[in-house]
């Protein structure tokens, strides 16, 4: 296949192991963030595609050739990671430059690359600022065009983003995403912030100690999390034990939900339901009754807190939807079942 492929790849320093027999397909040109935990062999994993570490066993082929022995200066691949290391003494327009300085290009080849760069990152005639003068997102931006001097094959980034405030990562989330998508270039980037692998990626790939747990569009990661795990990770969801009787029939905080099965094998289970998708209603039928304990309006969307059966179950609506529940108040809660996900627990 053509793309990047890891095939079993596994990490291990001495007994522990970081990444367990990781395996994963990309075609080229995709955006792919490793999102997950603290801890759970991200950055690892980045690393061993990126050459600055050796898998202990498995492989890793680009375009169909195993590319595992090849060192990291023969990979034609671009990196950033968090401390961008650029160099504080010169100026923008050499740092961009600076790849192909060591290449041996011209000045004026240097120039024109860097230009072009310059106006890819939206800083044209930055070219003779020094570094130490630019703002945090502007630092990152050139940190962003030196990696892309040489024109990679591959764009790895290791939490790039996770400097910067709030509202500015989330102004770069963007800018970095809509950057890879002119280029083209496979991209993968290590976060452990869920909303930024939504905005970002075609792939996100969730880990969790050590594994891949699932890999999956952001929509399918979100509406169909692969497990438990995922989907308590993935967060803002509600996630329910299940209870499965012997005709197989599935009830949550003690109401049969009608047509919800699980599948076959599974003795033990969650249900997991999105807040927008859950209806409340007045008491009775078959709603499950709760009290509302607190409400969320956020102006365009209201956040109901609803007790049922020692559980906070969260339902999302907007004003015009919900109009006028306050806390205290009793109210039915229906789980479509169209809308459940029974996950492993
Ligand atoms: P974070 O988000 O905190 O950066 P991560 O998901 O990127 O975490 P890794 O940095 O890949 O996690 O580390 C995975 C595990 O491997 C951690 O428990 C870490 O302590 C361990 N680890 C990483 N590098 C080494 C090493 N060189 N020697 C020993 N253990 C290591």
């Amino acid at each position: 296949m053509s793309g990047l492929v890891l095939k079993d790849i596994t990490k291990s320093f001495g007994n522990f192991t970081a990444v367990d027999t990781a395996n994963l397909s990309v075609p080229h040109g995709k955006f792919v963030c490793l999102l997950g935990p603290s801890g759970c062999g991200k950055t690892t994993l980045l690393r061993m595609i990126a050459g600055l570490e050796d898998p202990s066993s498995g492989a890793i082929l680009l375009d169909g050739t195993d590319i595992t022995p090849v060192p990291t200066h023969k990979r034609n691949l671009g990196m950033v990671f968090q401390s961008l290391a650029l160099f504080p003494h010169l100026t923008v327009g050499d740092n961009i430059a600076y790849p192909l300085r060591i290449r041996g290009a011209s000045r004026e080849e240097q120039k024109k690359r860097s230009d072009e760069l310059l106006k890819l990152i939206h800083l044209p005639g930055f070219a003779d600022r020094p570094v130490a003068k630019l703002s945090g997102g502007q630092r990152q931006r050139v940190a962003i065009a030196r990696a892309l001097a040489l024109s990679p094959k591959l764009f790895l980034l290791d939490e790039p983003l996770s400097a910067l405030d709030a509202k500015l990562r989330e102004a770069m989330q963007v800018e970095l995403r809509q950057l890879q998508q002119r280029l083209g270039i496979t991209t993968f980037v290590v976060t452990h912030d869920q909303r930024e692998a939504m905005t970002m990626a075609d792939l996100v790939v969730v880990m969790g100690n050590g594994k891949i747990l699932q890999a999956a569009p952001p929509i399918d990661i979100y509406r169909k999390p692969a497990d438990a795990f995922v989907a308590d990770f993935i967060g803002m969801t509600n996630l329910l034990d299940a209870e499965v009787d012997r005709a197989g029939r599935v009830s949550v905080l003690g109401q049969a939900i009608a047509g919800l099965t699980i599948p076959e094998g599974l003795t033990k289970a969650s249900v997991s339901i999105r807040p927008e998708d859950v209806h409340l209603g007045s008491v009775g039928g078959d709603a499950i009754s709760g009290t509302v304990t607190f409400v969320r309006d956020l102006g365009g969307t209201i956040e109901t807190f609803v007790e049922t059966g020692g559980k906070t179950i969260i339902a999302v609506a907007t004003p015009r939807e919900r109009p006028d529940v306050k806390a205290g108040q009793q109210v039915g809660v229906t789980l479509p079942a169209q809308s459940c996900v029974v996950l492993k627990s």
